[in-house]
This record gives structure tokens, C-alpha cells and sequence, in this order.
């Protein structure tokens, strides 16, 4: 089987090469992980043309820039356990341009085999109305749409957040997921922290924001909080934003990230480096320029040798 082909299919069957669950489990000393979101192909060119409803025309820049993203990442020593893609990873939505797809996996195939791809759905990878045949859609292209993993005695959930924001037309798939998290979120082994990766933000800035595009709505967030809090998830990862933002409130850190891909407002191009110790999770945003030029910076490298 090709290398390529293999990444993908350990991120659909979540079975990373070389670990067992079991031993995952264990806590065993601080590592990293990179958080990246909104490769999103073809966004780029659309927005400079001011034609966001069409899937996009061009994405060469978007590719280049992922295949940028995979080199840095690629070459951070001690290496990132793995990394997470908070959603929209293409622009056009469903069943509309098959390249994309085609052309992201391409550009990711470069990835380190040791550090498995994480994918997470977003609006434009189901439609911001998801439907049964959407939804499958995705999960045969880049594995299930919500599941949970166990990395270094860590415990991640992955959500699918478009569920959340609008499940009017899959109201059982909604219901499976909600059951599902209440199961994950119930009963388990204590987790040194627990962090959710989902494609919407539960908030932008502050828990009791207004609605918005951006973000979730307050009732559905209060909700998710409420779940949240009492579970003790210290972090939710997010993307949609195209900008840094979040906050912590409660003790639960709300980290919103820019993209891979188009930039909605004065960030550059980058991912987040998560450095995860036994009492934190202490993050930062790079440039793609940064890491690939100065690595981690040194405070992150003591942390992770403690
Ligand atoms: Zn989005």
C-alpha cells in the first residue's frame, strides 16, 4: 500500500501506527501536538473575487501553503505526537469539486508517517445544513465525523460541530452524536486533561456573546459549556474564524485559530503548537514563516523537557 494511501487510513481507522490505545492511556511526561485549521482550498482566489458562494476556481496557493505547514511541522524536534485539522479543508461544498479533496490529501501526504493526521468536519466539508448523504460523504473521504482518542494519558474528543449549529435535516445523527458524547464524557479512566477539537467555536470572546456566524448559538453553547465544565475538558480547539481569538473563562480555555489558508483578518498564515504538561496546555500560533525559520521557542522547549 502507497505511504500516502496509509495515512489516510490510519486517521480513518484511528489506529496510530506504533501505539496501542492501552498504552496511550498512561501518562507519560509532556509532549506537543500541532493544532492547524481552515486549510480550505480554493478560499483564497474566491474572496479575492469576492465570490464566496462559488466553490473556488483556484487553490495552487492553499496547496503550497499546506505543503509549507507539513514541512515545519515535520521538522519540530521533540516531534508533535499529532496533528489535528480543525475543519474546513476545502472550500467547496459537498459533491461540487472532487480535486480539492484530491488535491489536500496530495499535499498532506508529506507528513511525517510518525505523526498521524487528526481530521475534523467543518461547514464547507458538510454543508453548512449536513445531511445523511453529506455526512457519509465526508466519512468516506476522511474517516468518522466524531470520535475520541487517547494520546500520552490524554483524553480528545472530536466533534462534529456543524451537528451543533444546524442538524434539521439528520435529527438521528444529531441524536447519535449527543448520546455518544454524554457516554464519552460520563464514564472513563481519569484523564491527566481532557481536550475537545471541533470546526465551529463555541464562543469568539466571551461565553455570553451574541450569535453569530462565527460562533455557535448561546443556547447550544450554554449547553455544550454546561457538559463541558462538569466533565472537566480544560481546552476546546477550534477553527472557522480565519483569526486568533477565545478566551478562558472557568477554567475552560475556548482557543480559536487561524488558517493554513485564507486569512479573514491581520494573522498570518500558521498553525498552533499545543505543549501539553501534567498540570497544563500551554499553546501559540506560529507563522508558517516562524516555525519553519526558529522552531519552538525556547520557554515551550523547557517545558517539554521537564
Ligand atoms: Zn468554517
Amino acid at each position: 500500500m502507497a505511504e500516502s494511501e496509509d495515512i489516510f487510513l490510519r486517521a480513518k481507522h484511528r489506529t496510530f501506527r506504533g501505539l496501542s490505545e492501552d498504552a496511550e492511556r498512561q501518562w507519560k511526561g509532556p509532549f506537543c501536538f500541532i493544532q492547524a485549521a481552515d486549510p480550505q482550498l480554493g478560499l483564497m482566489k474566491a474572496w479575492r473575487d469576492g465570490d464566496c458562494d462559488s466553490g473556488g476556481e483556484e487553490w495552487a496557493e492553499e496547496v503550497e501553503l499546506t505543503k509549507q505547514a507539513v514541512e515545519a511541522v515535520n521538522q519540530l524536534r521533540p516531534r508533535p505526537r499529532f496533528m489535528v485539522l480543525c475543519g474546513d479543508l476545502v472550500h467547496a461544498m459537498p459533491g461540487r469539486e472532487k480535486a480539492q479533496e484530491q488535491d489536500l490529501k496530495a499535499a498532506l501526504t508529506g507528513t511525517d508517517p510518525s505523526i498521524p493526521l487528526v481530521f475534523v468536519s467543518g461547514n464547507h466539508d458538510l454543508g453548512n445544513t449536513p445531511t445523511p448523504r453529506t455526512v457519509e460523504q465526508y466519512c468516506n473521504a476522511w474517516g468518522s465525523d466524531y470520535f475520541s482518542f487517547w494520546v500520552g494519558g490524554v483524553f480528545c474528543l472530536v466533534l462534529n460541530s456543524q451537528l451543533f449549529y444546524d442538524g434539521s435535516a439528520c435529527p438521528q445523527l444529531k441524536e447519535a452524536q449527543e448520546t455518544w458524547l454524554e457516554e464519552q464524557l460520563s464514564s472513563k479512566p481519569k484523564p491527566k486533561h481532557i481536550l475537545v477539537f471541533q470546526h465551529i467555536p463555541l464562543y469568539l470572546k466571551s461565553p455570553d456573546e451574541d450569535d453569530d456566524y462565527f460562533n455557535l448559538q448561546r443556547a447550544v453553547r450554554q449547553h455544550l459549556l454546561d457538559r463541558f465544565h462538569k466533565a472537566g475538558v480544560k481546552a476546546v480547539f477550534s477553527g472557522h474564524y480565519h483569526r486568533n481569538a477565545g478566551g478562558c473563562h472557568g477554567g475552560l480555555d475556548m482557543v480559536v485559530s487561524s488558517a493554513i489558508g485564507c486569512q479573514l483578518g491581520k494573522d498570518t498564515h500558521g498553525v498552533r503548537v499545543v505543549v501539553v504538561t501534567a498540570d497544563d496546555v500551554v499553546h501559540r500560533y506560529y507563522s508558517l514563516e516562524q516555525l519553519t525559520t526558529g522552531g519552538l521557542d525556547e520557554d515551550l522547549r523547557e517545558l517539554l523537557k521537564a
